[in-house]
């Protein structure tokens, strides 16, 4: 009787190269196709950015992770009908930021915000109490919006992104302007 032999792969990550097995440590395929091990499918999806996608189309709202190799909605599942990009661009050789879009659709505004605002960065209250109104609920766009949130190298801040479609750009526009912040107060609170 000739030995079992179970399947096995190298994970993809350099310097990683993690044999997997199907039963006790499972491969991941990321985006680009190529097969994972557990541990770095951990790690890209903690660094990951976080895209609220809220509206019409999206009930109760839709959260994507998009990482470097791991694109996947709450359920684990590669969401369908959006798509993403995501590059580093380094401002030197310590720093730099992630920068994620959703393709096709147009950025209206775009800055960022801290957790910890300071006398400095007051405006950033009135900013996440009006995200987090969008994305929990309680004051939800007209038309669908895309909130894409990334990390930064500053552990304090967080980039953000405001994402429309072209055609609603003004349908959002005009709903902004009857609220806590207009297309304007909204701009000017995020940088
Ligand atoms: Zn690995």
């Amino acid at each position: 009787m000739s030995a079992i032999t179970t399947p096995t792969a190298k994970c993809s990550t350099d310097g990683c190269g993690q044999l997997m097995t199907q039963y006790e440590d499972p491969e991941y395929v990321g985006s680009d196709g190529k097969v994972y091990c557990g541990s770095c499918r951990e790690h890209d999806l903690d660094n990951a950015a976080t895209i609220h996608l809220i509206g019409p189309s999206y009930g109760k709202g839709y959260l994507v992770k998009v990482g470097d190799l791991f694109v996947e909605d709450f359920e684990g599942e590669e969401p369908t009908g959006v798509t993403f990009t995501r590059k580093w661009v380094s401002s030197d050789s310590w720093r730099g930021y992630h920068q994620t879009n959703i393709v096709g659709w147009y950025e209206i505004a775009d800055g960022w915000t801290t957790g910890w605002p300071d006398d400095s960065t007051a405006r950033k209250v009135t900013l996440n109490d009006f995200i987090e109104a969008m994305i929990v609920g309680g004051n939800t766009p007209p038309v669908d919006v895309c909130i894409i949130l990334d990390s930064t190298s500053n552990v304090f801040s967080t980039a953000v992104g405001i994402h429309v479609k072209d055609h609603d750009a003004e349908a959002l526009q005009t709903w902004l302007s009857a609220g806590a912040l207009d297309l304007d107060g909204l701009r000017s609170a995020l940088r």
